[in-house]
């Protein structure tokens, strides 16, 4: 299929990208690398009557060291990420993962900041910059406000974002190189998006909380309080696994999607918990 016909605007400042998206409000959609929105609309499950593309806009490329924090700009590629030498030393969880997203070539054109405004729950990169304790920046004509990512994703592929906003960054707190991570996840083939995963993030002087996100399950990537009481005990084996059970159970329609997903997410959180140990 083709897409409807849109209006296509290529601004070259963030000011002319907010003020079209201003006066375009409700019909209007950013497109950033492209890789989910352009098969939406040839399926024509998006029908944007205006395309805003944001490519030109520099002043959203870049991963820059703020101190006590990386600030990656939204049209950063996944591939730039990946070959950062920064993310390599400071952010290893956030490469891990972006090195199970889709493809080379999609990880060429595709964005951090699509992937946090798209939401998919399957996706990697919304749940790792959750279990990291990240904060989006999101930037209007009147104002730029932050927004932790505990209270960014708020339904399926639905996020805190408003119309009239464009996410310009995402603050993540630096972490120790010396502290263990996990990251886990389960997709029938390289490459795919994740069936379940489970990311675990030791507590830092930067994030005060040990995190634990399982995503690829449910509307949201969340965070498991099952499993966040896991850490530092004795580990997944002494973890309260009804708990665990009946946190999924709340997202099992059926009691067959129950059956599937259930003992791969408990294998999983095991797999997981065995990979911080020294
Ligand atoms: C074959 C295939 C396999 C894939 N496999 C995976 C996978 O395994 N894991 C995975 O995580 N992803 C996967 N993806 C999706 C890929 O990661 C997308 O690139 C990503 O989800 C969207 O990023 P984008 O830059 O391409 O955004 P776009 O497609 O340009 O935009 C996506 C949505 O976000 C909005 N948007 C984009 N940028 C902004 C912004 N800065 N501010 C506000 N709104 C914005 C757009 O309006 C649109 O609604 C796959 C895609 C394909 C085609």
């Amino acid at each position: 299929m083709k897409p409807t016909s849109f209006s296509y605007h290529r601004p070259g400042t963030l000011p002319e990208a907010l003020a079209l998206l201003s006066e375009y409000q409700g019909a209007a959609r950013i497109l950033a690398g492209g890789q989910s929105l352009m098969p939406l609309m040839a399926m024509r499950m998006a029908r944007p009557e205006r395309v805003i593309d944001i490519n030109r806009i520099d002043d959203l490329k870049g991963i820059r060291d703020a101190g006590d924090t990386l600030t990656i700009g939204a049209l950063t590629r996944y591939n730039d990420i990946l070959r950062s030498p920064l993310i390599a030393a400071q952010m290893p969880l956030l490469a891990e993962a972006i090195g199970h997203v889709a493809h080379h070539a999609i990880r060429n054109r595709g964005t951090i900041g699509g992937s946090l405004a798209l939401a998919d729950p399957s996706a990697e990169t919304p749940a790792t910059c959750l279990a990291l304790g990240a904060r989006i920046v999101a930037q209007s004509t009147s104002r730029e406000r932050e927004i932790a990512t505990d209270d960014f994703f708020d339904g399926l592929m639905s996020t805190a974002l408003e119309e009239h906003e464009i996410l310009v960054a995402v603050r993540i707190p630096k972490r120790p190189t010396a502290l263990p991570h996990a990251f886990i996840e389960f997709a029938r083939r390289k490459g795919d998006f994740a069936q379940a995963g489970i990311i675990l993030a030791p507590a830092h002087d930067g994030m005060p909380e040990n995190r634990a996100v399982i995503f690829g399950i449910g509307p949201t990537p969340w965070r498991s309080a099952a499993l966040e009481a896991a850490f530092g005990g004795e580990g997944f084996a002494a973890a309260p696994k009804a708990a665990l059970k009946d946190e999924l159970n709340v997202y099992f329609a059926d009691d067959e999607a129950a059956a599937f997903k259930l003992p791969i997410v408990m294998t999983l959180a095991q797999r997981a918990f065995a990979r911080l140990k020294p």
